[in-house]
């Protein structure tokens, strides 16, 4: 059997990419992308942080 997506290389580390990671060959690879475009439009999630919210929770007693 001959993978059909054969010219996909993952543009991270430029192997091939798999199928379920496509177009990246891993998770890792696809996380590194995904923190790249993060880091550009960082301002928009800039604001609100989930972290913060169990002590929100406290609040509400
Ligand atoms: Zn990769």
């Amino acid at each position: 059997m001959k993978a059909a997506n054969n010219n996909d290389k993952c543009p991270i580390c430029n192997q091939a990419a798999t199928e379920k990671y496509h177009p990246f060959c891993s998770s890792r690879c696809s996380e590194i992308d995904l923190g790249r475009w993060f880091n550009g439009s960082y301002k928009i999630a800039g604001e609100k942080t989930s972290l913060g919210q169990s002590e929100e929770d406290e609040f509400d007693q």
